[in-house]
């Protein structure tokens, strides 16, 4: 199976390098060029001229973009060059409609569609230890299965095209929640003087342990916020999910107040910055700065 990726941040990146590995990865294709070359020197795959030549040639294109408009025009670019029979499985983080908008557009082509988006992490991408949550057509699953292997380490499929990002917006609000609880928390520790290495290590073994204070405890209460996630990609799904919730008349509290807090810090300049970087608005609580 002849397999593209297009949108190498990232996780896009992480996903081609295993695919590469695997022998399953024809090219790959970035916007940016400078982006593409460098993921190619890192990993060793060839970069495609353009989209529509590494579309053309796939049975298989995996893309991994920002948002919802991003996945519009390159599917329209995609529908225009693939051939009937081949699959699209996107791995960005859209809305329901937007994976039902261009599940049609690709059928009309005869080009298969599954929403898939992913959670892991930047580490998950590169360490094929991503889980996958799957909707659309489950005997097109199977079929590239072999791909996802090579990807990740658990695949669900969750029913017809847009359960897979309905799933993902359970697992963004969770995200919300656990941030609020891990950057408060640290911040009280680091205020009680403790040494947060020893405090990471210790919660993290226990009860409260999490991948995220596993991955990013230690980096936040040094004030790194490298990516990892882009706290801009977080809003951006925490609006998808404030949408979800406004068809049924409700707002939750952990997902309005963290769309509070987010939208702060990128007025600040932060929104390229990793998700904890929410440990910023935490440490002044305290009278104390990052
Ligand atoms: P990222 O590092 O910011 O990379 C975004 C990628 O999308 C870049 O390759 C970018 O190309 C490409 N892109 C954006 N707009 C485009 C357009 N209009 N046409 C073509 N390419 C376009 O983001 P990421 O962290 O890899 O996230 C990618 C997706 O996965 C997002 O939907 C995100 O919400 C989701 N996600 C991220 C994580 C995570 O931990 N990072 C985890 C799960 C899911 P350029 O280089 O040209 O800008």
């Amino acid at each position: 199976m002849k397999t593209t990726v297009i949108g190498l941040g990232a996780m896009g990146a992480g996903m081609a390098g295993n695919l590469f590995r695997a022998g399953l990865l024809t090219q790959a294709w970035n916007r940016t060029p400078e982006r593409a070359q460098s993921a190619a020197a890192q990993h060793g795959f060839t970069v495609a001229d353009s989209l529509e030549s590494a579309g053309a040639q796939s049975d298989l294109v995996i893309t991994s973009v920002s948002a919802d408009a991003d996945l519009q025009q390159v599917v329209d670019r995609l529908a225009r060059v693939m051939t009937a029979g081949s699959v699209v499985l996107d791995t960005s983080t859209v809305s329901i409609d937007t994976a039902r908008t261009v599940a049609e557009r690709l059928e009309a082509h005869g080009i298969h569609f599954l929403d898939a988006p992913v959670s892991g992490g930047k580490e998950g991408a590169e360490k094929a230890t991503m889980v996958m949550m799957i909707g659309g057509d489950e005997a097109v699953l199977e079929q590239i299965m072999p791909a996802l292997n090579a990807i990740s380490r658990k695949v669900v499929h969750m029913g017809p095209v847009g359960s897979g990002q309905a799933t993902k917006a359970v697992n963004q609000i969770m995200c919300a929640g656990i941030n609020q609880a891990v950057t408060e928390a640290l911040a009280f520790g680091q205020h009680q003087g403790l040494d947060m290495d020893k405090v990471v290590d210790v919660v993290s073994s226990g009860a409260a342990g999490n991948w995220f204070v596993e991955h990013r405890g230690r980096n936040m209460t040094r004030g790194i916020f490298e990516p990892g996630f882009r706290l801009a990609l977080h809003h951006k799904d925490l609006k998808i999910c404030q949408t979800m919730l406004a068809a049924d008349q409700v707002q939750l509290p952990m997902v309005e107040m963290t769309l509070v807090h987010y939208e702060r810090l990128m007025e600040q300049g932060h929104g390229d910055e990793d998700i904890s970087a929410l440990y910023r608005a935490k440490r002044p609580l305290f009278g104390e700065d990052v």
